[in-house]
């Protein structure tokens, strides 16, 4: 359809809605852009943990790190501590920077693989600064690191976002979407019908209306891809408590016999959830289980959210585009939500159909979000199927399944000849070296330069970086502390 785009509505005012607001007022200042949310509906409520791309969008708004952090009554976040994944009992830290120091031939997991084979490296994750500093509670802001990404109150963050993008002249329009009108003959979406009875037209709009999909799926029967036979987690409840210690700077992922729990600190409050398949798990074990572990005082009340893993086939369909949980949900394990939705804001700003919707470049945004859903679902995949754990249904049946071909050949080869390497646009890179090791997957040999040194030679190599990171974690201050003086909420 060759009709030019003035006019853009966003369904939606979650967190999805709010950063596409923020970014494309501030992107194209001569679109006129409304968005349309309803107080009756409210939003999904959680979300609360992000990964360090964030970085990028906050910079784009003028969002400065301790100011966001303030604002969204956050903490810092350096990594995740994953527990009871490889095996009940054990342990093992994903941190957001690089771990170790490599070359451009061999990875510095090929140092350490041929260390192990010595009796000479330590755990992994020694070798990683945001793994020491998390684990020792401390954090600064610093020009060579620690990496770090943030806990924070989503509601919180879209009031900020809300503020930036109606001062950048959004309009918002409170109200509840009763029925969607299309075009005949193209079927394109041509206004939006609210239960006041005002009609919203636009030219072009972005369902970021949550799992109801009122625009992509409702409206434009777009087909769904259904990942939950690699992903069976169906099931989440979350609640809130008051913090018993101050925050500490990582998020906590603690295996259970059929699912996992999350503990986020915030400055004000510990959120907390569990996240479970329910063909494996009733709501009233898991509430139980999340009830019976939670520290301090619930301050809100056990809430059941359903959801189905998977994305739109596409997500942009005719003069729609599906940013959020209306375009798809990977569960929150490694707190990729966000990041896609920052993902599905870029490319639609990249490719916008100022000029009219051109087939071409449909079909290139649809490709590369299809290829970061796909990316991020492996990599997720990856937790559950490289595992010890057989100890009940769940887990024998994640130990056993049929895992996606691209992921099997990236085991396979690690596995086999201790080659990683990152795709193109991959989000994940240290990370997956970081997870696989930790879930007890060790390279069967090594690149041969790492045989170039002596075995005394590696011993130094791989002790001064360990003193080095102790070195720079030594000189940090506690994160609790630092959150004090420098980014303390109101709240
Ligand atoms: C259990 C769980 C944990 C999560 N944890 C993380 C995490 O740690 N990190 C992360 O990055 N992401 C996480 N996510 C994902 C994250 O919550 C979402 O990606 C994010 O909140 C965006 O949601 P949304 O804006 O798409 O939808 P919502 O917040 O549901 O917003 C939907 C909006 O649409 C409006 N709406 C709906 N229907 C209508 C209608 N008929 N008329 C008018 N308005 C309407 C609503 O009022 C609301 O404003 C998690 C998700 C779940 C389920």
């Amino acid at each position: 359809m060759n009709k030019t785009v003035n006019k853009v509505v966003i369904l939606g005012g979650g967190t999805a809605g709010w950063m596409t607001a923020a970014l494309l007022s501030k992107a194209l200042t001569k679109v006129d852009i409304t968005l349309v949310e309803s107080d009756q509906i409210g939003t999904i409520g959680v979300g609360e943990a992000t990964i360090p791309s964030l970085h990028f969008f906050n910079d784009m708004l003028g969002i400065n790190s301790s100011e966001f952090t303030k604002t969204t009554s956050g903490s810092f976040k350096l990594g995740i501590q994953f527990e009871n994944w490889q095996k009940p009992g054990s342990s093992y830290f994903h941190g957001f920077g690089s771990t170790g120091l490599g070359m451009w031939a061999a990875g510095f997991h090929e140092y350490w693989q041929r260390g192990l084979e010595l009796g000479i490296s330590k755990p992994f994750s020694n070798y990683n600064l945001e793994g020491q500093a998390a684990q020792q509670g401390k954090f600064a802001h610093q020009k060579d690191g620690p990496n770090f990404a943030y806990h924070l109150d989503a509601n919180l963050y879209a009031k900020l976002l809300r503020e930036k993008a109606t001062n950048q002249s959004v309009t918002r329009i409170e109200g509840l979407v009763e029925r969607v009108n299309t075009d005949e003959e193209t079927g394109h979406i041509s206004s939006l019908k609210l239960q006041n009875g005002t009609e919203v037209k636009a030219d072009f709009f972005i369902d970021c209306s949550g799992f109801a999909g009122i625009l992509i799926d409702k409206t434009l029967k777009t087909p769904f891809v259904d990942w939950s036979h690699w992903l069976p987690m169906d099931r989440a409840i979350a609640v809130q408590t008051k913090l018993t210690a101050p925050p500490l700077p990582y998020t906590r992922s603690i295996a259970n016999h059929a699912g996992w729990q999350w503990r986020i600190p915030l400055q004000h409050r510990m959120g907390n959830g569990i996240v479970y398949a329910s063909e494996y798990m009733s709501d009233d074990e898991a509430k139980d289980i999340l009830t019976s572990s939670i520290e301090g005082e619930m301050l809100t009340e056990p809430r059941v959210i359903k959801f189905k893993t998977g994305h739109r086939k596409k997500l942009w369909n005719k003069n729609c585009v599906a940013i959020g949980l209306a375009g798809g949900f990977i569960e929150p394990l490694e707190s990729t939500a966000i990041h896609i939705i920052q993902q599905g804001i870029m490319q639609l700003i990249k490719y916008f159909p100022t000029y009219g919707i051109n087939e071409l470049e449909v079909d290139e945004y649809n490709y590369y979000m299809d290829m970061d859903y796909n990316d991020i679902k492996d990599f997720i995949i990856l937790h559950y199927v490289q595992t010890e754990r057989e100890d009940s249904p769940f887990w024998k049946f994640c130990k056993n399944m049929e895992v996606p071909t691209a992921l099997k050949q990236r085991m396979d080869m690690f596995k086999q000849t201790g080659r990683f390497v990152q795709r193109k646009n991959e989000i994940f890179n240290d990370s997956w070296l970081q997870v696989m090791i930790g879930q007890g997957l060790i390279p069967d040999q090594h690149h041969p330069i790492a045989d170039e040194m002596s075995e005394q030679e590696l011993k130094g190599f791989l002790d001064n970086i360990e003193q080095d990171i102790q070195k720079t974690v030594s000189t940090l201050p506690n994160h609790g502390e630092y959150l004090n003086r420098f980014c303390k909420s109101d709240l």
